[in-house]
């Protein structure tokens, strides 16, 4: 068997990277007969735990399925609110309201697209009983000026790391905090497993909790469930396991993890030169000596970035979204409020195509096609400014 290249091209928004030993991985473990939880997920969870310098990680289906479990694990239930971006992908707040609390939306620093503790400051109400920092485009997001504060209000951080893993706060990795931060391993993220998640827990309790959710509630360690007659369900559960075939392709990522996090640094540093000399633009600040970058994202002026999309588009350059905010979406209308900073600069960004595959030829072309797209004919830029 080999592995077939991906059916998209290099001007792909994204795409998964395998390092080409994932199949032979697979096969092993389609070997052993055992395709649920089992050894190998544990395996998996003890790598990441290694990896990011914590006692312990719970590996679950998705990154959705782990904000679910951590804004659970953290008491949140029907009538709590949880502070967040507007701007972020939906899952975010589809896990709020799976675990039947209230979005309560905020704002993002334009310049990062990520809050500050002062967004969410002022977003707190007597109902908020956790808030989630989304760590865009992995960038970490730093709350130490209102820890105190949460702390003491009772008030759980459950950090959208879903961009994150392998990013840096300070001397340590995001995840390493003392936080419930989530991530999430599905097909575009730098580390994939196909679909996969994990949960960094803040005590054994947790660990412990989010264990028996994954799987349904039940109580009895795998060990002894085989050997039993019966089995007990202690509580509320879920079917969010991460499968052994989906932890041994996690496992060669993961071992692969540095080289790939190197590349994507190195990669978006050749777009912030390329970028440098293109007018109407500003990069997203992804503090890149930190962060392992999840994506290259800008800012152009609103009246031209759906021309310059198409323009790309129509290159056969795939720009995108991320993300229409979330407030003005129809399933979280009763959450809605305004939010014009927020709507202003989702009407500039632009994200350019980001994958370790991409060549600095690819780049070059597509920031090469970006300027023309900026200053050319169909855009109200080449009159209005000049075109400079
Ligand atoms: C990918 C992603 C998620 C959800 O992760 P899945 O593994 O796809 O369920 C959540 N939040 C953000 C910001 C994401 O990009």
């Amino acid at each position: 068997m080999t592995i077939v290249t991906s059916p998209s091209g290099p001007a792909a928004n994204a795409r998964p990277f395998l390092h080409g030993t994932e199949l032979a991985a697979i096969e092993r473990v389609l070997a052993t007969g055992q395709y649920g939880h089992g050894p190998e997920t544990e395996e998996f969870e003890h790598d990441l735990a290694t990896y990011l310098g914590v006692d312990d990680v719970v590996a679950v289906a998705t990154g959705t399925a782990a904000l679910h479990l951590a804004l659970l694990a953290a008491g949140v239930g029907p009538g709590d609110e949880v502070v967040l971006p507007s701007l972020t992908f939906c899952a975010s707040v589809q896990a709020i309201r799976a675990a039947g609390a209230e979005p309560r939306f905020t704002n993002v620093d334009p310049d990062t697209l990520c809050v500050t503790a002062d967004h969410i400051e002022a977003a707190l109400s007597p109902a908020t009983r956790a808030v989630m920092p989304v760590l865009y485009g992995g960038r970490a997001v730093d709350l130490t000026t209102i820890a105190t504060q949460l702390a003491d209000r009772d008030i759980a951080i459950v950090e959208d790391a879903a961009h994150a893993f392998g990013s840096r706060h300070g001397e340590r990795r995001v995840g390493a905090t003392g936080v419930l931060t989530c991530f999430s391993f599905d097909a575009i993220k730098p580390l994939t497993c196909g679909d996969g998640g994990a949960i960094v827990p803040r005590t054994p309790e947790d660990a412990r909790w989010l264990r028996r959710a994954r799987l349904l509630g039940i109580g009895t360690p795998r060990e002894q469930r085989t050997a039993a007659v019966s089995y007990e369900v202690h509580e509320l559960g879920f079917r969010y396991h991460l499968s052994t075939l989906h932890a041994a392709i996690g496992r060669v990522q993961l071992a692969g993890f540095p080289a790939v996090a190197a590349r994507r640094q190195q990669l978006w540093r050749t777009y912030a030169a390329a970028l440098a000399g293109i007018p109407h633009t500003t990069l997203v600040d992804l503090d890149i000596e930190n962060t392992v970058p999840f994506n290259c994202v800008i800012r152009v002026p609103s009246e031209v970035r759906d021309a310059v999309h198409a323009e790309l588009h129509a290159a056969g350059i795939q720009a995108g979204v991320h993300y229409p905010p979330n407030h003005l979406q129809p399933a979280f209308a009763p959450w809605s409020r305004p939010l014009p900073a927020t709507e202003a600069v989702a009407s500039e960004i632009l994200s350019l195509p980001f994958h370790p595959d991409l060549t600095d030829d690819d780049i070059g072309q597509i920031t090469t096609t970006l300027a023309a797209a900026l200053t050319g004919p169909s855009t109200p830029l080449a009159s209005q400014w000049g075109g400079r």
